[in-house]
């Protein structure tokens, strides 16, 4: 962390640039076998059409699939834009992250990286294969207990596990309401686990912000799947975790509270 902080800021830049390309090419690989079922073991990645063991080369991140015009260079089927699309992805992330906490190389940032990792794959996995795997929820209950421990010690874990609860009690009125009123099933089993684990990290001073940018980004998303898939039933993790990862990192900058009042009162706040 010492070095680190003493790199140009320039070098920072590059330095979580490269992060994001390795940990995007990690995510890739797994997403893939979580969503498959298959053990995340270090084996070799090979193509899965003709069997051909990638190479150094092969495996540097977007450019390898940019360089070999997405084919395989043993049997040139096609690699899918799956791979170059969330190394982008994880590269992006990682980047507003490291500008919006103020461009520290601290542990509070790499953190971040992790929790934002962690959330791309089950994005990921939701939206190949319909549902977010428990081990990837775990994962992500370990990462926001060490971030309560690090903003108020073992007294804010303690502190928001009723808050845990409240949010698991409004991902059932929701799915309630849409099951009875609207005669959809918009939230999976895994969406309401998620709500569990984003009420433990973000506490109940975001739940508003939380529920309102579900509802807009599920709105907004669900509304894109059915035009280009053609399916009525939609992978609702994009939304949570997206909401969850903007209430993370601007939970001081945004309340819809004073947002809403200065909208009706105009700045009377
Ligand atoms: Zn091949």
């Amino acid at each position: 962390m010492q070095i680190l902080s003493q790199l140009s800021h320039e070098m920072q830049i590059f330095f979580v640039i490269i992060l994001g390309l390795i940990f995007g090419s990690f995510g890739t690989l797994v997403s893939y076998r979580l969503a498959h079922k298959q053990p995340i073991g270090f084996t070799r990645s090979k193509c899965l059409s003709c069997g051909y063991i990638l190479k150094a080369w092969n495996l540097i991140p977007i450019f390898s699939w940019l360089f070999q015009r997405g084919k395989c260079s043993g049997c040139h089927a096609k690699i899918s834009l799956r791979y170059p699309l969330i190394e982008l992805v994880f590269l992006l992330s990682f980047l507003l992250i490291f500008f919006a906490l103020g461009q520290n190389l601290d542990a509070k940032t790499f953190l971040y990286f992790a929790i934002a990792g962690t959330m791309i794959v089950m994005v990921v996995v939701d939206l190949e294969e319909y549902f977010i795997p428990d081990s990837t929820q775990y994962f992500l209950a370990i990462l926001a207990t060490i971030s309560l421990i690090m903003q108020g010690g073992t007294g804010a874990v303690l502190a928001n596990i009723p808050d845990a609860f409240l949010f698991l009690g409004s991902g059932i009125a929701l799915w309630t309401f849409f099951h009875f009123a609207a005669g959809v099933d918009a939230l999976g089993i895994d969406d309401i686990k998620f709500f569990f684990i984003a009420g433990f990290m973000l506490g109940t001073k975001n739940i508003l912000t939380f529920m309102l940018l579900s509802g807009v980004f599920g709105v907004l998303f669900g509304g894109l799947w059915q035009k280009f898939k053609k399916d009525s039933t939609f992978p609702f993790a994009p939304a949570i975790c997206l909401s969850a990862l903007v209430c993370l990192i601007f939970q001081k900058k945004i309340n819809p509270v004073d947002l809403l009042g200065s909208m009706l009162f105009f700045n009377n706040f």
